[in-house]
């Protein structure tokens, strides 16, 4: 078997520990690794360089597309850009996948029957980074979800549940709310899942989802949602687990995986030689799957549950009465090493088959072509008075058919016929609707924002507005 090249980086705290052994272990297995280190993190960040990764490593990992990545510590203070989103990003790491297991009765949990995986989308919603600051008391980010970035999203989650044998997937999205953007994640989830008659599907709002996963995990078994949800219920499920510190993950791109641990850079017990490098073994098990190194991944992963399984244990799941063995790193590592080739008895032996290249996913859907007319517009201004004083004011601009259909103030409808006890921020919607359904021109547009600007009113953002095949594409503000 030839060797599979991989990038490997060590990163900081316990980084360099549980690195080394993984690598004890993936040598002691066979698997059939090349490995090529580069360094990320802190030392990096303090060279300059503000994404906290070399220039010269991009060359290492555009080669080998797949990464085994130590925890970094992230430095405080602004100028730094986060390294996980840098590589995300830059490789088109599209999603990111974490096992949340109980090894009941090995590990602590209230939960023992847990075995879910959770597939977050990993590029857009409030992760884009859109940010403004469009007042002195108001600051907005937005939201984008894309349809191409969902259906990807959508279809891996269903590929994933086919690939590893789950039988339902749970879409969670907030879209009672979100109508627009939440709403398109729920109907692309909803296309998809029609294709995938297999598999079981379901939807539920993201707030009792996340409830749910806390209290009665037992009823999930792959769960898909949007970056920001991902972030936190994933957070949730590794805690219910019983030990975020057991938790693997991996970031999947079209031909890309990025493999590491769930957990930080824990620089509290850094050089204590206490860590438990579990996080990144099952991280490096997900890896061998990925290249095909089935019969490595199942030969570490048995051995790995047979050591839980053994009680032999790190200091932060030692148990009394549970465990058998306090043991740190290096030994841990020696009890991993000493038990490849065995199973266990009582938790559920793995065995992954050995098929190269992950999960590939059909070329996405040609585009549905849509009508698209332009129906008004949108304008943000700053204004310290109240709605009435604005609207007057305003209605001296306008001299057309695109009229002053609503001022709201944080998405509340405050003129006309504002409710008095709606408090306003310094920053203003105004919206302009053609009040005769003829399609709206940017030259009128831009006449009224030139005679609104002759009277001094203060433009901070200008959106505008229209309908596709018929229906509004924006939303109407609350009471409206
Ligand atoms: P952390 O996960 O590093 O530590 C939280 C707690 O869990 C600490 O008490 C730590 O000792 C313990 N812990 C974590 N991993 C452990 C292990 N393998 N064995 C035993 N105990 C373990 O989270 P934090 O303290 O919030 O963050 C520390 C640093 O890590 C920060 O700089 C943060 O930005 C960075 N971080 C990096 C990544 C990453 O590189 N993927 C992820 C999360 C946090």
């Amino acid at each position: 078997m030839t060797k599979t090249p991989i990038t490997i980086a060590k990163g900081d705290g316990i980084g360099p520990a549980i690195m080394d052994a993984t690598l004890e272990i993936l040598e002691a297995s066979g698997a059939q690794l090349e490995f090529e280190e580069i360094e990320i993190g802190k030392a990096v960040y303090e060279r300059g360089v503000p994404n906290g990764i070399e220039p010269g490593a991009w060359e290492s990992l555009r080669r080998t597309k797949v990464f085994l990545k130590a925890p970094i510590t992230t430095p405080q203070g602004g100028g730094f850009k986060s390294l996980n989103v840098t590589v995300r990003k830059s490789l088109g790491l599209f999603a990111n996948v974490r096992p949340c297991v109980s090894y009941d009765p090995f590990v602590k949990t209230n939960h023992p029957n847990m075995d879910l995986v959770i597939i977050r989308e990993n590029e857009e919603d409030l992760y884009g980074g859109i940010e403004y600051r469009q007042s002195r008391d108001v600051m907005a980010s937005l939201k984008v979800i894309s349809r191409p970035g969902t259906e990807r999203i959508m279809r891996y989650a269903f590929e994933y549940a086919r690939a590893n044998n789950r039988k339902k997937v749970t879409c969670m999205s907030k879209d009672n709310i979100m109508k627009i953007s939440d709403g398109l994640f729920h109907q692309v989830f909803d296309e998809i899942a029609a294709e995938y008659p297999d598999i079981e599907n379901e939807h539920m709002i993201i707030d009792i989802g996340t409830a749910k996963v806390a209290n009665r995990p037992d009823m999930f078994d792959v769960i898909v949602t949007t970056n920001l949800y991902g972030d936190i219920i994933s957070d949730v499920a590794a805690e219910v687990t019983g030990s975020v510190g057991l938790g693997g993950s991996s970031n999947i791109g079209t031909d890309f995986g990025m493999f590491e641990a769930v957990h930080g850079s824990a620089p509290d017990i850094a050089g204590a030689g206490i860590a438990n490098p579990s996080g990144l073994i099952l991280g490096s098990i997900m890896m061998l799957t990925h290249i095909g190194q089935g019969d490595a991944a199942s030969k570490i992963h048995n051995a790995w549950l047979k050591t839980i399984e053994d009680g032999i244990h790190t200091g932060e799941i030692y148990r009394e009465g549970v465990s058998k063995e306090k043991v740190g790193t290096e030994g841990f590592t020696k009890a991993v090493i000493e038990r490849l080739g065995a199973k266990p008895e009582k938790l559920t032996p793995k065995e992954y088959p050995n098929i190269a290249g992950g999960i590939k996913l059909p070329p996405l859907k040609d585009p549905v072509e849509v009508s698209k007319k332009r129906v008004g517009v949108d304008l943000g201004l700053n204004w310290y008075g109240t709605a009435d004083e604005l609207a007057d004011k305003v209605q001296t601009c306008v001299n057309d058919n695109l009229k002053l259909h609503i001022i709201s103030n944080r998405g509340t409808k405050v003129w006309p016929e504002g409710q008095p006890e709606t408090f306003c921020a310094d920053n203003w919607r105004l919206r302009f609707i053609a009040d005769d359904g003829q399609e709206v021109k940017t030259s009128q547009v831009i006449a009224l924002m030139h005679r609104m600007n002759e009277a001094d009113l203060n433009f901070t953002k200008s959106v505008m507005l229209h309908d596709f095949d018929g229906k509004p594409g924006y939303t109407v503000a609350q009471g409206e």
